[in-house]
């Protein structure tokens, strides 16, 4: 149908077309000529349907399939987050042909955007699945604490984010995450927003926390550098869109130099 958007991954892949400086859809994958997978209606943006696919075969005249974390900030951001969905519910459906318990193939649940596959045998159910991760800005009077993990571009800097693990509320995960990267005690730990992240199936949770005691002593597994940073002299930050990067914007405008103040002359 004219008008309908396609989510077409290859592995974790997105299918986008190449375009003079902006990055679009590429299409109904099959209408293409790629072989589809797997197909899945997985919601509507601004009235137009939205399908998931996987899909192989080779990239189409004028399209590429491009790494969906290179597109956050790239790719529109609703469709940047339609893109996240459509690459879980491929995901789901990949993990679990079948059953986990019992070993036979499961059907899919039937209703439309109910996202279930069953075992006909033994009746267990499967969701797509989700990881909650807690997200947090600490902040010791007018500096904020940010730091690096190795894996992170070069240069940047960021808020301190962790699993959940079983049996714990998401404050706990906040406390113990911190203690754990970097020794430090917190409080005050109040929610800010959460951010759906599919790499893999995460949902980042932001909160913020206030320093309650503690020197900075880093877990060199986890970060290889921290520091409190004052709202005027930051170091690299991750990229706009992200819940970190909407934290840290927050903190900067309630501690950074007021903007209508004029230079200080040289
Ligand atoms: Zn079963």
């Amino acid at each position: 149908m004219a008008g309908d958007l396609w989510f077409a991954f290859k592995g974790d892949r997105l299918l986008v077309r190449d375009g003079e400086g902006s990055t679009g859809l590429a299409g109904n994958p099959a209408a293409l000529g790629l072989d589809v997978i797997f197909e899945e209606e997985i919601g509507a943006l601004d009235g137009r349907r939205c399908f998931a696919a996987e899909v192989d075969g080779d990239e189409p005249k004028d399209t590429s399939f491009q790494d969906l974390r290179s597109l956050f900030g790239v790719l529109d951001e609703r469709f940047f987050v339609m893109a996240g969905r459509a690459m879980q519910v491929i995901t789901w459906n990949v993990m679990h042909r079948f059953c986990g318990r019992c070993g036979t193939a499961t059907d899919r649940g039937l209703e439309t955007y109910q996202f279930f596959r069953v075992c006909p045998k033994c009746g267990a159910l499967y969701f797509p699945r989700l990881n909650p991760a807690a997200i947090v800005l600490v902040y010791r009077a007018d500096e904020v604490l940010l730091a690096r993990a190795p894996q992170f571009l070069k240069g940047m800097y960021s808020t301190i984010a962790g699993f959940v693990e079983p049996g714990e509320t998401i404050e706990q995960t906040v406390a113990r995450e911190v203690r754990e990267e970097v020794g430090i005690e917190v409080k005050n730990i109040n929610y800010f927003g959460s951010q759906p992240w599919p790499f893999p199936n995460s949902l980042m949770i932001g909160f913020t926390a206030e320093w309650a005691g503690g020197e900075l002593r880093i877990d060199p597994d986890e970060i290889e550098d921290a520091g409190w940073y004052s709202a005027d002299d930051l170091p690299q930050l991750p990229p706009r869109m992200s819940i970190a990067r909407a934290m840290i914007d927050d903190f900067v405008s309630q501690h950074g130099p007021d903007p209508e103040d004029p230079e200080t002359p040289e």
